[in-house]
């Protein structure tokens, strides 16, 4: 049956076969062991790496290689049973979940990101390698979990754990401040969680660069962006146009497209520093004239660490900042395959499920 209560024994869970469908399965409700707890699921949002590495087809290795499970990894939810050995979090806790679970004690973990934990046995991402979020209930460990104040709800939890964490990290690398005008190149849900976190860091100035339209006028309607170019042949030229002929200070790449990547490059200014965030594909640009000569810096940067993420959510407490904002289309987990076919689309902003009170909002 849908909408799973904890009395029930099993529960509803989506798998992505790998060939643009989503299968609805029963799975049995999972029991917490030592240092482990059961959430209730409550907003599980739809990632572009879900798109790019499973939906269509399984094309992901290693960490990107998808083993069958249920899957969402940007999962949020309340926990409703704790097992044996819990020391922070318990029954009725709100919780985010960081979405790869790591070993623990690797040189990663320890720092805190898990992400690149090094143990092949103990290394597993919700939704990739272990069950995730698309299910009326989620297994995890207590370690992986970001305590979600009151003041935030499920579905701006469940963007901390993918996106506003990823893209978070990466401003703190090339540093934001009202000293800078900011290039974003691609305004998918990363793009625009980057236009509002640097609004909220002080940027001057933020322009960003699309080829889809829907994303476009949503980065205007939503104040993410004050200028939004059309992706194109000019867009180097047109930025140091904005910018007194110099160029951005800053440029994130959320495109993981080879000429965008190439413009955030070049159309930055002396001394200013680049992240690329978009995964996948390539890029070619001339050492000398386009970084070299200019003192100009990139820096890549995955994911973000657990410390950081509470940081995070500190922060958009202290700032007012609702992640969910960019939540354009909210389904239940019966539409979930709708869901898909959207996010696949790319006409959105933020895809998400939800569950009882959150699909309401
Ligand atoms: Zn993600
Ligand atoms: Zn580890």
């Amino acid at each position: 049956m849908m909408g799973g209560t904890l009395m029930d024994r099993t529960m509803t869970g989506a798998y992505l076969p790998g060939n643009s469908t989503v299968e609805l399965r029963e799975a049995p409700v999972p029991e917490p062991g030592h240092g482990e707890v059961l959430l209730r699921m409550k907003a599980s949002t739809i990632c572009g790496s879900d798109i790019r590495c499973i939906y269509h087809e399984h094309l992901g290795k290693g960490p990107e290689g998808y083993q069958g499970v249920i899957a969402g990894h940007e999962p949020c939810g309340q926990i409703v049973k704790a097992g044996p050995g819990c020391r922070r979090f318990g029954v009725g806790d709100r919780v985010i979940v960081y979405h790869i679970s790591g070993c623990g004690v690797c040189n990663d973990c320890r720092r805190g990101y898990m992400i690149s934990c090094t143990s092949e046995r103990y290394r597993r991402a919700y939704g990739w390698q272990r069950d995730g979020g698309m299910a009326d209930f989620l297994l995890a460990e207590e370690k992986d979990l970001i305590h979600l104040p009151d003041e935030l709800s499920y579905s701006d939890g469940a963007q901390v754990a993918c996106g506003f964490g990823t893209v978070y990290e990466g401003l703190r690398k090339v540093g934001i401040s009202g000293d800078d005008d900011v290039l974003i190149t691609g305004l998918g849900p990363v793009g625009l969680a980057a236009g509002a976190l640097c609004r909220k860091l002080g940027a001057r100035r933020i322009i960003g660069i699309d080829v889809v339209e829907e994303r476009m006028q949503l980065a205007l309607r939503l104040g993410l962006c004050d200028e939004v170019l059309r992706s194109g042949q000019d867009n180097v030229a047109e930025v140091r146009g904005l910018t007194g002929g110099r160029g951005v200070e800053r440029a994130i790449d959320c495109s993981a497209n080879d000429v965008a990547r190439a413009t955030a490059i070049r159309a930055t200014r002396k001394w200013g520093r680049i992240v690329f965030l978009g995964e996948g594909g390539r890029v070619e640009f001339n050492p000398s004239p386009d970084i070299i000569h200019d003192q100009k810096t990139i820096f890549g940067s995955w994911v973000t660490s657990t410390w950081l993420m509470e940081e995070l959510v500190e922060r958009l407490v202290r700032w007012n900042l609702h992640p969910a904002d960019l939540v354009t289309h909210r389904f239940a987990l019966e539409q979930v395959a709708d869901a898909y076919t959207l996010m696949a689309s790319g006409k959105c902003g933020k895809v998400a499920v939800c569950f009882d009170e959150e699909l309401q909002s």
